[in-house]
Order: structure tokens, then C-alpha cells, then sequence
């Protein structure tokens, strides 16, 4: 088939063929129409309106909350002879009137404006001077208070609408979740027009999670069948960034560190080995990631919880963007639940985030301990129905078993319930087990009816129990209490033995395994 389009494609951007939805979505636009799209990252949004600006006439504006991805699009452009060229605060007062100038002489086919700036009266008012192809809202996500990005100017982003309602509008997202997505369509008024989607998965990717027990060893045990394989690990926090890139280093493995914290010319020094030469790990904060596009990442691993379902997906995606086989590897511990819910509180967030974002921390830790296909549970959150069984996971790899763990939860329970609602996961084992210690006889817990009940379980399988109780939301994790656990509305139906409990089979780490081998 041959259009204006691809004519265009080929001409203008040197690729061959459209991919996937963007036949659809540009014949949509140069047509007149609105839309909302939903893509993963790398599966090519930009291309979207950055062809049908150049069909249509006059310029396409593209509202992008990210000053350095404005940049490094525009200077693509202008590498192609097309008319670019951005308006943000970083811009120089003389600068951004030349570029004003050229808006309104018609001679910029695509303009990136920050919202802030987009918004002011006066830019308005250029914008009623000037030809409009059409509007690009990107990130469209911003509009939302269920992300974490939300950008309140983006909620006034209707008003294009309202002023200029012959002028298509496209908005485009990576964050698909129904929340998310419903949010969009309302607050920009898109609502009846059509959202063209473009399924999140992955197929290349590998899912695996497993439970934190030394993790800088673990990590270490990832990372040395992987020689000269580039990669990101995750941290939470900037010390551990640090400290787990000198021990990598100090093993032979070429670590870099990443976060916020860092020198500007260092983080920038960083960035760039990480891009041009090979087989470099890059440990880092989640400051890293965002726009970086290097197709040979081999694994994203993960040292610490990160904060949602949406932003793990998000951070995984940045593996494999070349096709190949790719890893996402997370390493988890009860520790991680009760930092990330003592960050949340400390956060200074009104009430109703943080209980959005402890809502998101228990979907995650359910993920975490499920024993479905991750592929169908992550896809699950961006409203993709997969039929699980995706061969290509640990859950499908290896399936977990499951074993009836009702009573052994009915125990736990009570013994939570016991001992006052006031005590973490290491006491109620003790409890449990019947740990014969001083501070047991001072509590007088050696006196309770649950005191010792719990001798036939090891002291790490009662706290995968307590773990998975609190995945199953039959405890929770009492933050200010600094980390005890509590019942919880479900828990009763367990106590009283109205509800069974399947729990999974503690996977025996890989270590413990070798160990045992060899006696
Ligand atoms: P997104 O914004 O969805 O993350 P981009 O628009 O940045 O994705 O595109 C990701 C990469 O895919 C870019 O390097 C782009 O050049 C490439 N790309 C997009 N569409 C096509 C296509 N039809 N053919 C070949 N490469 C494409
Ligand atoms: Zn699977």
C-alpha cells in the first residue's frame, strides 16, 4: 500500500514499514480526529503525530511534561530537516521569542511546549495567531492523581478543546492501568473518541522473584552467569546505590553508580558508559531510566520492593527493547514492606495518597507472593486479559506448590491476636516455636495458649506464613507500630474456620539447596 503517510514514513524517518497501530492512529489524525493512545514504551507514540503534523497543515503542538526528552526529540528532529523546536523554562528569553516568531509565521512543523507554559494567556494568545495541525498531549498520564506523576496544569489541558474544538488532539500514554485510563478520557474530554491500544506484554522478558535473604550475594549469584551483560539494578535508596556498586566492583563486575545525589558531570559521565560501551551494570535509584534508550539491556534487577505493580512493569520494560532475551529479577523481604510503608508515612502526603499508596504496596506484595503466571498477574493491572501459562516466568518455569496452610495460619493468627496486636514477624515466630528466652518469661508470652504450638514448622517457613498472611491482606503491617502485625477484617472468617488457606511452598534457595547437596 502506498500513501502520503509512508511515503512520508520512508522519506522523512527512514523506516520501512509503520508498526503495529500507527497505520491507524496517523490516518485517524490527518483526518481530523482525537484519540487516546495507549502503547508501551518503545513501541514508537512519537511517530503517532509527529507524521501527521507534517501532513497536516500548520504546526502540531506536543505538550510534554519532560524538558530533557523535549530536547533530545527535537534535536532528532532537526537531524531529519524537519522544523522543530521546543518553549521551556530552560530556554533563554531571546531564544524562546524567535521560536514565538517562527510559531506564528508558520514555519515550525512540530512545537514542544511544557504545560506550564502552554497555559499562560499570553502563549494562548500566540496560539490564536497561529495555523494548528494539531494538539499531542504526551504522557497524558500526568492528568491523573492515581499516578505518580500527576501534573495538576495537565488537568487544564481541556481548555485546547474548548478554544480550538476543530483541532485533533491525540493523547498518548505508557500507563495503561483502567484507573489511569478512565481518568484520561474524562478530564481531556475524550470520552468518545476511539483509544487505540497496543497489548503491554512483553513476550521476551523473563519474570522472576525470589525471597531476600542475603541479597548482595544473591544479586551476585544473578550477575556471575551473566558476564559482559549490560544491565540496571535498582535500589531505593541512594547509600545503597553506593555501597552495592562498590561491591560489585570490588567483585569484578562493572558497576556503576546513579542517583539524584550525584554530581551532575558524574551522573552524566555515568550515563553515557552505560550507552556506548558494553556489558555495564548500572546501579541506581529510579532516578535512572526515564527516556533512556539503549535496545541491549539484558536484565533489570531489582534489590529492593519498588513502590507499585505500574512503576516495576514500567522499570522491567526498559530489558530487552532489542527482542531478545531479557530478565526482570526482584528480590523481596518482609524488610522491604515495612520500609516502603514507613516512607509513605513520613512522605507528608495528604491521607487519602497514602492510603493510594499503601493500596498499591499490597497489590504489589500480592504479586509477589502469587503463584499465577507474573505475566498474566502484570498484565492484569494494565486491564490486559492474558491467559497465563506464558511459559516464560518463574511460576510457569517451575510451578510452585501449594500446600493447605489453614491451620498453620489459624495459629499465626491467633498468636497475633495473644500477644496483643503490638509484636513483628521475629517474636511471633519465637512465640510460635517456643523460644525459651528471657524476654519471652519478662512478656509472659511462655504463659499463652499459643506459646510453643508451632514446633513443626522451621522458623523460616512460619515466616513465609506471616508473609504470605499479610499478602492475602489477612494481617497487616502496622507502620507506626513499626512493623507489628495486626488482624484484619478477613482475618476472622480464618480464625473461625470458615475460610481454608492455600499457601505456597517455600522455594528453598538456591544456596540452602547446594548445601544440603553436599552433606
Ligand atoms: P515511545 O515514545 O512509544 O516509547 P518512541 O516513539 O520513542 O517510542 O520510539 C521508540 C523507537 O522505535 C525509536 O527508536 C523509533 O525510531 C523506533 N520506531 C518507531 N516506529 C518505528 C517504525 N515504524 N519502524 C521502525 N522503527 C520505529
Ligand atoms: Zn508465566
Amino acid at each position: 500500500m502506498n500513501s502520503p503517510a509512508l511515503d512520508l514514513l520512508r522519506r522523512v524517518f527512514g523506516h520501512a514499514e509503520f508498526r503495529g497501530q500507527q497505520a491507524a492512529v496517523v490516518e485517524h489524525l490527518v483526518d481530523g480526529g482525537d484519540c487516546l493512545v495507549l502503547m508501551p514504551t518503545g513501541a514508537g507514540k512519537s511517530l503517532c503525530y509527529q507524521v501527521p503534523a507534517l501532513l497536516r497543515e500548520g504546526t502540531g503542538i506536543i505538550i510534554s511534561p519532560l524538558i530533557a526528552l523535549m530536547q533530545d526529540q527535537v534535536e532528532a528532529l532537526e537531524q531529519l530537516g524537519v522544523r522543530a523546536a521546543c518553549l521551556n523554562s530552560s530556554l533563554p528569553g531571546d531564544q524562546a521569542a524567535r521560536v514565538e516568531a517562527q510559531l506564528v509565521a508558520g514555519e515550525l512543523d512540530l512545537l514542544y511546549v511544557a504545560p506550564e507554559r502552554l497555559l499562560t494567556e499570553r502563549f494562548l494568545a500566540l496560539l490564536g495567531r497561529s495555523r494548528l495541525a494539531l494538539f499531542a498531549i504526551d504522557e497524558a498520564h500526568c492528568v491523573s492523581q492515581w499516578g505518580h506523576d500527576f501534573r495538576p496544569e495537565y488537568r487544564e489541558l481541556n481548555l485546547l478543546h474548548e478554544r480550538w474544538p476543530q483541532v485533533p488532539r491525540i493523547a498518548l500514554t505508557a500507563t495503561a492501568d483502567p484507573p489511569t485510563r478512565r481518568e484520561i478520557a474524562e478530564r481531556l474530554d475524550l470520552a468518545d473518541a476511539p483509544c487505540f491500544i497496543t497489548s503491554f506484554d512483553r513476550p521476551n522478558i523473563r519474570y522472576r522473584v525470589v525471597l531476600k535473604d542475603n541479597a548482595r550475594q544473591q544479586l551476585l549469584d544473578f550477575l556471575q552467569p551473566r558476564p559482559g551483560q549490560a544491565g540496571i539494578v535498582y535500589c531505593l535508596s541512594r547509600r545503597k546505590v553506593e555501597e552495592t556498586a562498590a561491591f560489585l566492583c570490588a567483585r569484578g563486575i562493572q558497576a556503576l553508580p546513579y542517583h539524584a545525589g550525584l554530581d551532575a558531570g558524574v551522573r552524566a559521565a555515568n550515563q553515557r558508559r552505560f550507552l556506548r560501551e558494553e556489558g555495564i551494570v548500572m546501579v541506581a535509584t529510579i532516578a535512572f531510566g526515564m527516556g533512556i534508550d539503549k535496545p541491549d539491556v539484558r536484565f533489570v534487577a531489582h534489590l529492593d520492593l519498588p513502590k507499585s505493580v505500574e512503576g516495576y512493569y514500567q522499570e522491567t520494560g526498559r530489558a530487552g527493547r532489542d527482542g531478545d532475551p531479557a530478565e526482570a529479577w526482584l528480590c523481596y523481604g518482609m524488610g522491604d514492606v515495612v520500609t516502603l510503608g514507613q516512607m509513605i508515612a513520613q512522605s507528608g502526603a495528604g491521607e487519602e495518597r497514602q492510603r493510594l499508596e499503601r493500596r498499591k504496596l499490597d497489590l504489589l506484595l500480592g504479586y509477589c507472593e502469587s503463584t499465577r503466571c507474573r505475566r498474566q498477574s502484570l498484565l492484569a493491572a494494565f486491564g490486559e486479559d492474558h491467559p497465563g501459562g506464558c511459559g516464560n516466568c518463574d511460576n510457569c518455569l517451575e510451578p510452585p506448590r501449594t500446600w493447605d496452610g489453614t491451620v498453620a495460619a489459624q495459629k499465626a493468627l491467633s498468636c497475633v491476636y495473644r500477644t496483643g496486636q503490638r509484636f513483628g514477624v521475629t517474636h511471633l515466630v519465637d512465640v510460635l516455636r517456643g523460644a525459651d528466652t528471657e524476654r519471652m518469661r519478662q512478656l509472659g508470652h511462655d504463659q499463652l495458649s499459643t506459646y510453643g504450638i508451632g514446633t513443626e514448622l522451621s522458623a523460616q517457613q512460619w515466616k513465609g506464613v506471616f508473609r504470605q498472611l499479610v499478602a492475602l491482606g489477612l494481617l497487616d503491617v502496622d507502620i507506626e507500630g513499626h512493623g507489628s502485625l495486626r488482624l484484619t477484617a478477613d482475618s476472622r472468617a480464618v480464625l473461625r474456620g470458615e475460610q481454608a488457606v492455600s499457601l505456597r511452598e517455600e522455594v528453598v534457595r538456591k544456596r540452602e539447596r547446594e548445601r544440603s547437596a553436599r552433606t
